[in-house]
Parts: C-alpha cells; sequence; structure tokens
C-alpha cells in the first residue's frame, strides 16, 4: 500500500465530474487500497478518488474505526430527514462548516469483487455518503455550508 497525495481545494480536478469504473481491475484494488491507508494516515474519515488526483467513481470511508465501507460507482437510491452539522474535508485543511444533510441515506454501489449491494446510514455515516459522492460530481462542501470556520493557528495539526 502507498500513502497517496491529497489534491487540494483550488485544484481543478476537484471539480470534475468522475467517470464510472467500467471493469475492476487490481489497479482498481490498489487504489481502494491506497485511499483507505491515505485517508487514515490523515485522520480523515472518508475519501474520494478525485481527492487523490483520479477521475473514477470510487470512495471510501470508515466513520467507525475498522469498519471501511468501499464503494464503486456509488449512487443514493433513497434519503429521508433532514440534519444540520459540522462537516470538514481533507482537501479544504483547517475549515469547519455547517451543512445540512439528509438523516438517513441509503446507497447503491458496487463491492471490490463487483457485487452490487445496498448500504443505508443514519446521522454522520448519512453525512458522509453526501460528502464524498458530491465529490465524484465535483462538488465540496463548502458550496453549501451556511457557515464556514477557520481552524485557529495553535489548533492546526
Ligand atoms: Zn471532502
Amino acid at each position: 500500500m502507498a500513502k497517496l497525495k491529497i489534491v487540494k481545494v483550488g485544484d481543478d480536478i476537484l471539480r470534475k465530474r468522475c467517470r464510472p469504473v467500467e471493469e475492476i481491475t487490481p489497479k482498481t484494488l490498489r487504489l481502494l487500497d491506497d485511499m483507505a491507508e491515505t485517508m487514515r494516515a490523515a485522520q480523515g474519515v472518508g475519501l474520494a478518488a478525485p481527492q487523490v488526483g483520479i477521475l473514477r467513481r470510487i470512495v471510501v470511508i470508515e466513520v467507525e474505526e475498522g469498519n471501511l465501507i468501499e464503494l464503486i460507482n456509488p449512487k443514493i437510491i433513497a434519503y429521508a430527514g433532514e440534519q444540520e452539522g459540522t462537516e470538514g474535508c481533507l482537501s479544504v485543511p483547517n475549515k469547519w462548516g455547517t451543512v445540512k444533510r439528509p438523516m438517513h441515506v441509503t446507497v447503491r454501489a458496487l463491492n471490490r469483487h463487483g457485487e452490487e449491494f445496498e448500504i443505508t446510514g443514519s446521522e454522520f455515516l448519512a453525512r458522509a455518503f453526501c460528502h464524498e459522492l458530491d465529490h465524484l460530481d465535483g462538488k465540496l462542501y463548502i458550496d453549501i455550508a451556511s457557515a464556514i470556520e477557520t481552524v485557529p493557528a495553535d489548533e492546526q495539526k
């Protein structure tokens, strides 16, 4: 596994629409592994392929430690309710924003074996699904946040 470089806001690649994965190859699997390692090293809870410079519809999420969710070609197929909460992004360092998201979100995707599955998340996981899937369409939470705060310099890692 290798740690990848995280693309930061201002780079055009974050604003592009990603193409679907047409075939899951060893390269796809390596990318999934590298994305998980990169996310964990950066202490993030989610990472989308464009954040490491790859314009493919691939996302990893780990809201709960040890419970890695890998999503290939994910689509939101149902959502319900509403929540407002704080979000950050590994591509937007040292900032937090308040964003409205659905409370419950169901995603349909392929796993690393090419099998279709559905997963429903609530609260923070629902938020992570929305945030990461937005990346695949070139959208960032700062586009829709109602308030954005900068972390003071002495609290920055
Ligand atoms: Zn993000």
